[in-house]
């Protein structure tokens, strides 16, 4: 048997961690038993189901490598579909007509709770082969579920579930107007794309008993079902907007790379030992559901913090090139200042130590894409004391005449300290503050070299044109 999974998203508008993950899970258990992963957009929601709405979800999954192997299913291009298999349920008699209007449903539930019984459709439609006078033309489609018994499946998460089958009403699978209600569209859409294995979030698991029936009237073989425990924010409610970004792609703007946020929500649910890093190869060769936890899982910021900074010190710079860009430009560094700055690989490659998101080495980086830095006056008084500035003036004129290396950097600054009683150190933090305009950067060596011997230098005389403190 060939694994079949899907990821099956309603179009909401992006892509969120929760989707991203159930998608990892499908993606890496069909990697791991060499199945295939499928993509089937639930976009029968015209007004929520905009282009826009469609391709958030698309660009978040590209994003993180989870494209679905073949063509993506449009449920909104099947409703010829869905109509011909509810004729099928119809002809076999598993399914029937109901004309009932809202109101005498409203009724009969009112009638059914007054005599202390648990609402149910009380099948009045069932055996009516004509509308019954004054009814509505149209009817709906309901399924007739059985009577006795119960449902039970063994999820791969959550063990042993069962439900009778006196808790499941007659559901409707379509509407007056023929369109199919959820949980009909996802039986039949399963059924015909072969999934073997429902992974989904657990907040659907009381549809699963439903739409078992539904695959066994349709004499559909039943798939595993493993539902995902749900993810919570840090006060241990469901995770949302309130806890910070929770769209994919609002990671990524703020500079995560996708190996990260895979990395880390793999672990979001999932284990293996103690071990924390791990490829997408090794997950694909090492993802089970057995290891799947019941219990929900908390996000934590800080963990996916820490993994972005590891995998942005192991990243080849130049990989990283085109994403730190684009975080220079989300930073407000104009397409002609990043041209003339110096090779952001360079600059990865010197603050890479530093940054827990590219986004910040962005924000930490943004001296070298511009004319000139302003210093803020604290460090200005704080490090260009009277002391210093002799020192800063033959310091520029060396750097003039420099070769322009990290070694001959090193010596000029070793020497014009050296020249006026001050350590390495105490030159050294008013140089940087002159040319970064924080305190704040790699090596000064490699600082300058990036930054180049031009604005070096005329950042050094810009500030020593300035006034002094306690100079008049
Ligand atoms: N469209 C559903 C959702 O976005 C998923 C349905 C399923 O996986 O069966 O929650």
């Amino acid at each position: 048997m060939t694994v079949v999974t899907r990821f099956a998203p309603s179009p909401t508008g992006f892509l969120h961690i929760g989707g991203a993950r159930t998608a990892l899970f499908n993606f890496l258990f069909a990697r791991r038993n060499k199945g295939r992963f499928l993509l089937r957009v639930e976009d029968t929601d015209r007004r929520r189901s905009t282009p826009q709405a469609v391709n958030a979800i698309v660009d978040g999954l590209a994003w993180l490598g989870l494209d679905g192997d073949g063509e993506t299913v449009f449920q909104s291009k099947r409703d010829a579909r869905y109509r011909e298999v509810a004729e099928e349920l119809l002809e076999q008699k598993r399914a029937y007509h109901c004309w009932c209007s809202a109101d005498e449903l409203a009724a009969m539930r009112a009638a059914q709770k007054q005599r202390g019984e648990k609402p149910r459709y009380d099948r009045r439609c069932l055996g009516r082969k004509h509308p019954p006078a004054g009814a509505g033309v149209k009817p709906v489609v309901r399924f007739l579920n059985e009577d006795d018994g119960e449902v039970a499946f063994t999820d791969a998460v959550h063990g042993e579930i069962k439900i009778s089958n006196r808790e499941l009403d007659d559901l409707v699978i379509a509407r007056s107007d023929g369109t199919p209600t959820y949980n009909f569209s996802v039986v039949v859409d399963d059924r015909d794309m072969g999934v073997t294995h429902v992974i989904r979030g657990d907040d659907h698991i009381n549809n699963t008993p439903r739409q078992i029936n539904l695959l066994r009237a349709l004499g559909a073989k039943l798939p595993v079902y493993a539902h995902l425990p749900m993810i919570l924010g840090a006060d241990g409610a469901r995770l949302s907007k309130r806890h910070g970004s929770v769209s994919v792609l609002e990671y990524r703007r703020h500079g995560y790379l996708p190996q990260a946020l895979l990395n880390y929500l793999a672990r979001l649910g999932w284990s293996h030992g103690d071990r924390e890093i791990f490829s997408m190869p090794e997950l694909c060769q090492l993802f089970d559901l057995a290891r799947v936890n019941k219990a929900a899982a908390a996000f934590d910021p800080e963990k996916l913090r820490w993994l972005n900074q590891h995998y942005i010190k192991e990243s080849a710079p130049e990989s990283l090139a085109p994403a730190f860009v684009e975080c220079l430009r989300d930073a407000g560094v104009g397409e002609a200042d990043i041209a003339q700055g110096p090779p952001p690989a360079a600059v990865i490659a010197a603050h890479r130590e530093r940054a827990a998101t590219l986004a910040e080495m962005a924000g930490r980086a943004k001296f070298y894409f511009t004319d000139s830095v302003a210093v803020p006056p604290n460090l200005a008084g704080k490090f260009f004391t009277a002391d210093v500035t002799p020192a800063l003036a033959e310091l520029a004129a060396a750097l003039a005449a420099a070769d322009w290396n990290t070694a001959a950097i090193t010596q000029a600054i070793t020497a014009a300290a050296a020249a006026h009683n001050l350590k390495f150190g105490q030159l050294a933090q008013p140089l940087r503050v002159a040319v970064t305009g924080g305190t704040v950067s790699p090596p000064i060596d490699a600082t300058l070299q990036l930054l180049g011997r031009k604005r070096a230098v005329e950042r050094l005389n810009c500030i020593l044109k300035l006034p002094r403190p306690g100079v008049a």
